[in-house]
C-alpha cells in the first residue's frame, strides 16, 4: 500500500491534550533572592545508590481502542507484539549475592503472560481499554503482591516505537523498612 509512512495501527488515536499543567516557577516580580531554605531536604531524602534487576517478555496480541474516532485503523481490531520489562530494585544478598533470583521472577511473570498472549486484550479482565499505559497498569496490580521491590513496567510496541514506563506505589513494608 502507499499510505501514509509507519504503522497504522500505532498511537492512541486522538490528539494530546494541549498542554499539561502549568510548571512551577519564580514569579517575574520576584527579583530579590528569596530567603533560605526554600525546601528543607534531609538526608532520607537524597536520592542514594540503587539497583535495578530486570526480566523482559514478549507477547502477541490482538486489541482495538474503543476511544479511537470511527474510521481510525485503531478502532478495528489488529495486532501488535509487545516487548515487556519488569524492574525490580533491592540490594544484592550478602550471601547469594542476588536482588531477587531470575527463576522466581521468571515464575512470577509467567502467568501475566499467559493471560495475554495471543489474546484479545479487550476481552482480558480489566482490560477494556487496552492501552499501552492501561497494559503497564494491570501488570503492575497483577504483580504488585508477588515481587517484592517491584519498582518498574516497561511496555513497549517496538515496531511502533511506543512505550511506556509506569512505577506505582511502592511496597509500604518494604519503604519503612528503608
Ligand atoms: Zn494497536
Amino acid at each position: 500500500m502507499f499510505g501514509a509512512p509507519g504503522h497504522a495501527t500505532c498511537g492512541s488515536g486522538h490528539l494530546p491534550p494541549a498542554s499539561g499543567a502549568p510548571k512551577p516557577g519564580i514569579a517575574a516580580r520576584t527579583l530579590e533572592p528569596p530567603a533560605l531554605p526554600l525546601i528543607s531536604v534531609t538526608r532520607s531524602q537524597i536520592p542514594g545508590p540503587s539497583m535495578l534487576i530486570y526480566r523482559e517478555f514478549h507477547f502477541e496480541a490482538a486489541h482495538y481502542l474503543p476511544s479511537a474516532r470511527a474510521g481510525h485503523p485503531n478502532a478495528r481490531i489488529h495486532g501488535h507484539s509487545f516487548r515487556v520489562r519488569i524492574s525490580v530494585e533491592g540490594e544484592p544478598d550478602p550471601e547469594t549475592g542476588l536482588v531477587m533470583h531470575f527463576d522466581d521472577l521468571a515464575a512470577a511473570i509467567a502467568d501475566a503472560r499467559e493471560a495475554l498472549d495471543h489474546r484479545l486484550l479487550n476481552e482480558v479482565e480489566g482490560l477494556r481499554a487496552p492501552t499501552l499505559e492501561l497494559v503497564a497498569l494491570w501488570l503492575w496490580n497483577r504483580l504488585s503482591n508477588r515481587v517484592p521491590g517491584l519498582a518498574e513496567i516497561h511496555v513497549a510496541r517496538d515496531t511502533c516505537h511506543e512505550g511506556v514506563v509506569y512505577r506505582g506505589p511502592q511496597n509500604p513494608s518494604r519503604m519503612a523498612a528503608e
